[in-house]
């Protein structure tokens, strides 16, 4: 039989693809391939996860993001090409986390 990959307690679980970490699938953000606003081949977020086709999840932060893209890991989730821009996933991360701003590099106070 099928291995089980769910935790009936707490729902699905997905692994993120950035910091390879267990997650609930509610906690992560579904990214697939899409086009991006020029209509280009592009990796783009699915926060309602109905988009069809093959998948990944990642926690929907900045850190995650950038692991993902240094592993190159949104094209091989997906089996795409290497070349496949995921700056909409970033663009979208970018106006989610407002109440969480970037760190400031010259730290006053
Ligand atoms: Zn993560």
């Amino acid at each position: 039989m099928a291995r089980q990959d769910e935790i009936p307690d707490h729902g699905p679980v997905r692994t993120c693809i950035g910091c390879r970490t267990r997650a609930a699938k509610r906690e992560l953000l579904r990214v697939t391939a899409g086009s991006d606003a020029n209509g280009q081949p592009a990796v783009v977020p699915d926060p309602t996860a109905t988009a069809p086709g093959r998948g990944a999840h990642l926690h929907p932060t900045g850190e995650c993001y950038d692991l993902a893209v240094r592993r190159k890991a949104f094209p091989r989730a997906l089996r795409l090409g290497t070349g496949l821009p995921a700056a909409p996933v970033g663009d979208y991360l970018d106006s989610m986390t407002v109440n969480d701003p970037p760190r400031n590099r010259s730290n006053s106070s």
